[in-house]
């Protein structure tokens, strides 16, 4: 049981350090600026300022930083969700800016009635 605490832990560990240490080589190599909204960052809000895997591969952390981005906790959150997006196939993203329309021509023919039917009520 104690080992396999102490194993766990050292994994912990050597996260936190991996992570530790391509976050600092990051920030030494680039500006300390959002890649994506462009925001700077320093002192205190240095924390928001993370390292984005362009591969979305951790391990591959090449020194050349060529895998690395500078991303804003927000922006990097924003990376992300378009990572997935990409996941349900090709083209998602324009057939998914096409549902997004269609959607919003629905709401306007349901609005005009409901404005009628308040007037009246
Ligand atoms: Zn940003
Ligand atoms: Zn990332």
């Amino acid at each position: 049981m104690q080992k396999k605490t102490e194993a766990l832990e050292k994994m912990y560990r050597d996260l936190a350090e991996k992570e530790r240490g391509y976050r600092a080589r990051a920030l030494k190599m680039f500006p300390h600026v959002c890649g994506s909204c462009g925001r700077e960052f320093s002192g205190k809000g240095l924390k928001e300022l993370t390292v984005h895997h362009k591969n979305h591969d951790h391990d591959h952390n090449p020194p050349d930083g060529s895998n690395w981005e500078l991303l804003c906790i927000y922006c990097h959150d924003n990376e992300h969700e378009k990572h997935k997006m990409k996941g349900y196939g090709g083209g998602a993203e324009k057939g998914f800016q096409a549902g997004g329309f269609t959607a919003f021509e629905g709401l306007d023919a349901l609005f005009p009635t409901a404005g009628k039917e308040d007037n009246e009520g």
